[in-house]
This record gives C-alpha cells, structure tokens and sequence, in this order.
C-alpha cells in the first residue's frame, strides 16, 4: 500500500511498518523539499531545489556592519543567499536580517509603476515620461514662483553612494536646489560633526579588528547584540579576556552579557566622563607623551574637568562612586582600550559633546591608532558613511565645506561644470527643511527612499508639515509607507540586489552591491531615476559624464583625490569585488594593500597643526524632564535584531515577523507596573504632550524605576517623542522625554495587528493612515 506520500516499501505490510511509513516517508514531496545537494563554489550542501549555477558576492543592505553576503544565482536570477566566509566583515555570519534580505523584494506592496495624483485627489499609474515631465514641470514652476530654495530633497543611507552623489549634485548644481538633506541625520550627524571639531576629518578611526584586539571594550549607548549582531560576534572572538564595560540606563542584552553594567541615568552620560577624565588626570593616569606630540586643547581641558569631582558624579549619575573609580583604574590599567558609540549617544541634545568626551577619554590615555583602541562611532544604516562623504547636504563632495571656494573649485573642475552652480552654503538640515514647509518658504519635497511620516520626531508634527506641501514627490521600494501614501508623484524604485553600486560601511570599507534580480514591473534604480530627473528638468547635459553606476565611480574617485577619503588607489568595480572591499584611505600611490587598516598610527590628525583638539561645554539639561503631571521618561532604541527601523523591508519576511512578532511593547519596571496598577500582557497607555500610544505591557526589571521603554521601529513610538535636537548636529534627541502610563480603559484605541504589508488598505480609493492628504486608485 502505498500512503501517498512515498512508494511503498516490503515493511509497509505490516501494521507496524504501515505506521511508520505514515510517519517518516522516505520519498515525496515533503522529503524532496529537505534533500540537500553539493552547492558547488564552496556554499557545502544547499537545498536541492535551489542548486545554483553560479555564485557572486555582495554587501548587504541594511545596517553599516556592511557583511559580505553570498547570492546564489540560477539562469543570472539569485535564488537564494548565504553569508560569505571570506569577507573580512563578517567572517562566514550573517543575522536574520541578512539571511532574509531577498525575501522582501518579492513582497506584494512593490511599488511597479508612477503614480500621479489628479486634480480629482485621485492617483493612478502613468507612464516614466508623464511622471518625469509632471516632476520637472511642477518643480520649475514652484520654483519660478517662490525662488529656488522652495524645492528641497530628503535623501537616504539606504542607496548607493553613486546614487546618493548624483543626486546632491542634480538637485544643487543642476536644479538650483539649496536644502537637502538625508535621515543620516537621525542617526550620524553627531558622530560627523564630533569628528570633524575633534579630528578635523568625519574619519572613524577603526576596523572591526579592534573588537578582537582590545583588552577593554567600552560600549556607550549601543546595544550592539542586537543592534549589530556580527560587531557582538567580534566581540566574543576576541581572545584577550576584555574587560567589556556597557554604559546604559537599561539592562540591555549587551548589558547582562558584559563583565561590567553602568546603568547611568539617562543623559548624564556626558558628566560621567568627565568625572572620569579628572579622576585619571587627578591620578596622574595620562600619556603625556602623546597628549604632548598629537593634541592640542589639553590644559583647558584638564582645568575643565575638575569641577566633575567624584561624589558630585555619583550623585548626577546614580552611579556607586567606586564603581566609577573601578572604571577609571581599567582604563587605566588595560593595554588596548577601545571606547564605541551609537545611537545612545547621537540622539541626544547633546551628543556631539558626548562624542568628544569619549573621544578626549581615548585622547588622553594615547588609546588611540595602535589595535584595540580607538574612540569609535558605530553607524546605522549600510551606507551612511557614503552619505557622510558623498550626499552634497552637509558637506561638499568628497568631504569638502560648501563655504570654501577652494573647495568650490576643485568639485567644479572634477565635475566639469561652471563653479558658481555650486550653492556657497550647506543649505537647511532636515529639522529646518520641515520647518520651512511649515513657515511656506518650502513648497516641494522630493524624498527618497526614507519614511518620515514614521520616522521623524514628534509624528503627529511632522505629518501635519508633510500635508502642508504643494507637491510631494516620494521615489522608494513600495508604496505602501507612511510617505508613500501621502505622496502626489510616487516614483517605484528598484530596492537593493536589483541595481549595481557601492555602500561604505562603519569602518570605511568600500563594498560592491550588484544586481541579481530584475525590479518589478517599472521600478528603476534610483541611479536611472535620477539621470531621468535632471533630462526633463533640462540639465541632464551637466551630468553627462555620469553614464552609469560604475562612471559615477570613478567620478567618486576623483572627487577623493588628495582628501582624507582618498581611493584613487581602486581600479574599478572589479578590483573593489576581487578585494572583498576596500577601506578609505587607499590612494594610487603608496597606499597600505593591508585588508584591516586603522586610521592615526602616526598620532597626525587632519586640523591643519596635525594635532587632535580636546573639545568640551558644560553639561545641559534635558528639554523635558519628569514632572507631577508625566512622572516617567521615556527611552525609545532597536527592540529586536529582527527589525530595521521603519520595517519598510523586515515586516515583509514572514521569518523576521516570526522572530518580532508585531505589536507595540512597553517596557516597564515591576515597581512602576505595581504602582500604576498595569499587568503584565494587557494593554497599558502611555502618554506624553505630544501624542498617546496603546501597549502591551512587558514588566521586567531591565528598565530602570521611572523609566520606560518602546521601540523605535514601532510605527507609534514617535507620536510621543519630543522635538528636541542637538545644537551642532542638528540631529533629534529621540531618547528622552516624559511621558505617563496608566492601564488602558475599554474605549481607548488597540493598535489594528499589521500584515507586514503596510497599512491596510480597501479597494479603489483609501485614505492615507495618517489622513488628509492622500486618495489613491492603483488600478
Ligand atoms: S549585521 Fe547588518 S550587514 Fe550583517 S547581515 Fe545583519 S543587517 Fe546585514
């Protein structure tokens, strides 16, 4: 007899072998389904049905650990990934994330066509020349009425440098565009501007190495197992027993893993560290040789700190006082000191001194340019340091300063074009763009590939500037964001793994994406859509040179020449793929062909003098702080490794969903959840002055008392968030403002569970998420 599900077999006769044939067939579809066969190009055993043909390597696309993945490719088409063994990133590992990165290309809420608004509210799909000329015609006209400065862009970390380049230099050289910026704005801008006063370069100074070569790892505000799993995997590679100190106001999972917490008070991070300055300046605990040959600013400093006496420290932080002299003795004591920062330190209102007090930490112990040490922003998105060097906002090209004519000069010489298209002025950063659409003086807004109706501070503010605009354009991968949907032009862009370029990850290594999968529909690379742009705006013939991703490149490279981020010493796409990634600087002549390379081992910094500057201001206080009326404050950060910031992409993979599943989770403390009468599993609301938000209560001690916690990937988290930025950086303080909690009554809202596939939508006509200003029809 046979089950159907396999032939039958002489055992299966019997009784008994029947019953086993029923419960393990040896042959049908299911056991095909786990066959495994050679892979071939040194992938081991693969999965039968997915044998592949052929093999090629690329970076991946989310975050800036930047790790080597493996495509599997069948007929040219990637069937499937793996992670690769021989890139020096991550070494054969890969997280969910990575492993799931072709999964969410196929999601059915692709955007495959334009889509224009009507004068009846309405949207349906056009063809690429009505979108284009729409784009181009719409933008000359505001323009002609309001001044050049009322278009602006908001760009993105997630495309390619080579995209990221072309667009700064199409919207300021070609469309007379002033204001633009990118959401590195929400997560680098401290870094880059605490390097720049501190360095005189944005130049993080590691490679992923140090992780393994250290003998103290200092962890500020990251909670890098989760946030960057492959770094935490660095980590416990790392054969020197470190000593690994997180400082963070939770007990984050990198917190319970290391050998010391210091559950400082949120904020006062800054005061932590310069108390721990003056206790080793006061301990004698300094190089003095390198502070003398490579610094400037030491005495001021030294002179500075000494208010941060020990029990005033203690006192601010809530920290033990012999914990912090314990601290400082490590640092003192161990070899290889390296101190990293993420987002617990940038977004904060003051997260450029932060960053410096880390940086003058590592300043004044020489832990600095040998392996193992280093004062060490982590980035965020895959390539925001491309963005850092490239995007045209902030900065000139290649780095340079838009106020320096000789910088004006150079880039109008490299890109053929007549220096004064060149804007003498950065231009607004993203906080200020958004108020200029508030106060009219921005009427157009082109964004790409970035999601601020979820994820700017503050939500229900900055819906209610988006829906202010006269003409809203939004170029990204589907159509069905919080952006998206409120867009009057949505242009459908290809997504990573269906276009070719290149992304610069957290250590400065330059890594090749290529295309393995064709877009949907009529989707194009941003490269082809921005090429598009500038020939019906009329000034394609400005950027002729930059035929293709790969011209673009080389276009890069000369625009590097002689700066810091110098990689004139890379032949082409091919040399980048053969060297599984290069790191900046590698400059024609006489560059280091060494795989890990740091930045500094001959103590010359990039200020003028060569020395490195010792940067420092009395601490702040927070913007908001816990009243009688919102008694706790909120921290908000990456609440899963599974999950990418707005979850454009991850909400696709039904794996990833599995791994976070959906819905809004408070963190609260036992003592607070008893107080307030909340129970864990049930729905609690928090509120702040800005908006109110329905969660699941999660009761665990790893949030402090008085504290609470959301994600940051939760599409409501922002609606409590406070618009408060960093004064240099201009980057949003989004991990601190006071909120209350109570539990939630039968008439207070429960979020609707999410499919993964955007807001729900009903046939024909739907109203955007947010309201007001979108109707659409996509058939
Ligand atoms: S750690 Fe970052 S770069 Fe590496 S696989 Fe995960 S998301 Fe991709």
């Amino acid at each position: 007899m046979n089950t159907g599900l396999g032939p039958a077999t002489p055992s299966s006769n019997t009784l008994v072998g029947r019953l086993r044939t029923l419960l393990r067939a040896r042959d049908g579809r299911l056991t095909r389904e786990l066959l495994r066969s050679p892979g071939r190009f040194g992938l081991g055993q693969v999965p039968a049905r997915l044998a592949p043909d052929a093999a090629t390597g690329v970076v991946c696309g989310f975050c800036s650990t930047g790790c080597g993945l493996t495509v599997h490719l069948r007929g040219g088409e990637a069937v499937n990934l793996s992670p690769s063994a021989d890139y020096p990133v991550n070494l054969g590992m890969a997280c969910p994330k990575g492993w799931e990165a072709l999964t969410v290309l196929d999601a059915p809420d692709r955007a495959t066509t334009p889509l224009l608004r009507g004068d009846d509210g309405v949207r349906r799909p056009v063809d690429w020349h009505e979108a284009m000329s729409t784009m181009a015609g719409r933008f000359r006209e505001i323009q002609a009425l309001h001044g050049p400065e009322s278009v602006a862009f908001l760009s993105t970390g997630q495309i390619a440098t080579e995209e990221m380049a072309l667009l700064g230099a199409v919207a300021k050289f070609g469309m007379g565009m002033v204001h633009g910026d990118g959401n590195t704005r929400q997560c680098m801008a401290t870094a880059v501007v605490a390097y720049k006063q501190a360095f005189g370069f944005d130049a993080p100074p590691y490679t992923y190495q140090d992780f393994e070569e250290s003998d103290c790892i200092v962890l500020v505000g990251s909670n890098l197992c989760i946030a960057h799993p492959i770094m935490w995997e660095r980590v416990m590679r790392n054969r020197h027993r470190p000593e690994v100190i997180v400082v963070d106001p939770r007990r984050t999972e990198t917190a319970a893993s290391a050998s010391l917490h210091l559950p400082v008070r949120p904020k006062t991070d800054l005061v932590l560290f310069y108390g721990l300055a003056n206790l080793m300046i006061q301990n004698g605990w300094v190089d003095r040789e390198f502070v003398e040959a490579h610094t400037s600013g030491f005495d001021d400093y030294a002179r500075f700190v000494r208010r941060f006496g020990l029990l005033s420290v203690a006192y601010e932080t809530g920290l033990h006082a012999d914990l912090i002299r314990h601290v400082a003795s490590l640092i003192h004591a161990r070899k290889r000191v390296s101190f990293w920062w993420t987002m617990g330190v940038n977004q904060s209102h003051q997260g450029v001194r932060t960053a410096q007090a880390l940086i003058n930490l590592a300043l004044l112990t020489g832990n600095i340019g040998r392996p193992g040490t280093g004062a060490n922003s982590i980035t965020g998105q895959c390539n925001a340091m491309g963005s850092r060097l490239f995007s045209n906002t902030t900065g000139l090209l290649g780095g340079r300063d838009f106020a320096d004519p000789a910088h004006r000069a150079e880039v109008a010489e490299v890109l053929g074009i007549p220096e004064d298209r060149i804007p003498r002025t950065a231009g607004r950063s993203y906080d200020q763009i958004l108020d200029g659409v508030r106060d009219g003086t921005i009427r157009a807004l082109w964004v790409i590939g970035t999601n601020p109706a979820h994820s700017w501070i503050d939500q229900g503010s900055a819906r209610e500037v988006l829906g202010r605009l006269d003409f809203l354009v939004v170029q990204d991968m589907y159509h069905s964001t919080e952006t998206a949907l409120a867009a009057d032009l949505l242009l459908p862009a290809a997504g990573w793994g269906e276009k070719e370029g290149t992304f610069i990850n957290s250590e400065r290594r330059v890594g090749l994406i290529k295309k393995v999968r064709r877009a949907p529909g009529q989707a194009l690379s941003d490269f082809h859509i921005i090429k598009l742009a500038a020939h019906y705006y009329g000034c394609g013939d400005l950027f002729a040179a930059w035929e293709s991703p790969e011209a673009a490149f080389q276009i890069l490279k000369a625009l590097s020449a002689g700066r810091p981020c110098d990689v004139t010493g890379v032949r082409d796409y091919r040399a980048l793929d053969e060297a599984r990634g290069v790191q900046w600087p590698f400059p024609a002549a006489g560059h280091d062909p060494a795989p890990q390379r740091r930045l500094f081992a001959d103590g010359r910094f990039y200020h003028p003098d060569g020395r490195a500057k010792f940067v420092f201001e009395n601490p702040r206080p927070l913007a908001e702080e816990p009243d009688a009326e919102y008694p706790l404050l909120l921290l908000t950060g990456r609440g899963s490794v599974s999950q990418w910031h707005t979850q454009t992409r991850t909400a696709k993979s039904d794996v990833l969903r599995k791994l976070d599943p959906p819905g809004t989770r408070l963190e609260i403390h036992p003592a607070d959840a008893s107080a307030l009468g909340v129970v864990a599993g049930r729905w609690a609301v928090v509120e702040s002055r800005r908006g109110r938000v329905t969660a699941k209560a999660f009761v665990s001690p790893t949030v402090p008392r008085g504290q609470v916690f959301l994600p940051m990937h939760d599409p409501a988290t922002n609606r409590l968030t406070l618009a408060e930025f960093d004064p240099y950086s201009r980057q949003p303080a989004y991990k601190a403002c006071a909120v209350r909690v109570r539990p939630a009554k039968p008439d207070d809202d429960r979020p609707e569970p999410a499919d993964g596939h955007g807001p729900r939508r009903a046939a024909g006509a739907v109203a955007a998420p947010w309201g007001g200003r979108d109707s659409e029809r996509t058939s």
